[in-house]
């Protein structure tokens, strides 16, 4: 979604003699049709977070990747989408699942360290998923959901050799010092840890 706001037009910024000198990909605007990167897991779609929402690096090589952290979100995929493109909120994760179909947003390259565990050393070393729902609503775990979410992490586990069990795919409440109970009583783990390896 873009948030309407004053544009120059393209010819206006290629007739300033100054702006003229500036290498294209400086300019802050992009004309419709511009390249737009590719996110790293084919079937997502990218929609980034602000850049002061996360910490970039080149994972796997300046931090082993080795823990995937299961999230749900507290509000709507929307919402979460809104958060993490907000500069003030200083709150992002790789991957936002939709709770009706399993549609899957990617909002920081796996490569960068996304700022959803709270913690340092598990945000420097893991992916963090986010699911739509609320941990005491369990009609939002839907089976697409756990489909498409279990289909995402085994990709990962399978690009970096994580292990895919639970001692590798853990909750936000098992990040050492929270205070977050996500993703809650109602998320069936026996399930989702079965769906990861037989994805
Ligand atoms: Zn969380």
């Amino acid at each position: 979604m873009e948030r309407a706001r004053p544009r120059p037009s393209r010819r206006r910024l290629l007739q300033g003699t100054a702006l003229a000198a500036v290498p294209y990909v400086l300019l802050p605007e992009r004309p419709a049709g511009a390249h737009v990167p590719a996110p790293d897991y084919p079937l997502a779609e990218w929609r980034p977070a602000s850049a002061a929402s996360y910490t970039g690096a080149n994972r796997p090589t300046t931090h082993p990747v080795d823990r995937v952290i299961i999230h749900v979100t507290q509000t709507t995929y929307r919402k979460t989408l809104f958060v993490f493109e907000n500069p003030r909120k200083k709150v992002s994760a790789h991957y936002v699942v939709r709770s009706a179909d399993g549609h899957t947003s990617q909002c920081v390259r796996e490569g960068d360290i996304a700022w959803h565990a709270g913690d340092w050393d598990h945000n420097a070393r893991s992916i963090g998923i986010e699911h739509e729902g609320w941990v005491d609503e369990s009609a939002y775990f839907t089976d697409v959901l756990y489909e498409k979410s279990a289909r995402l992490t085994a990709a990962i586990c399978e690009k970096y050799g994580i292990p895919k069990d639970r001692e590798h795919i853990i909750g936000h409440y098992e990040v050492p010092g929270t205070d977050h109970t996500d993703p809650g009583p109602h998320w069936d783990w026996s399930r989702y840890i079965r769906l990861v390896n037989s994805a």
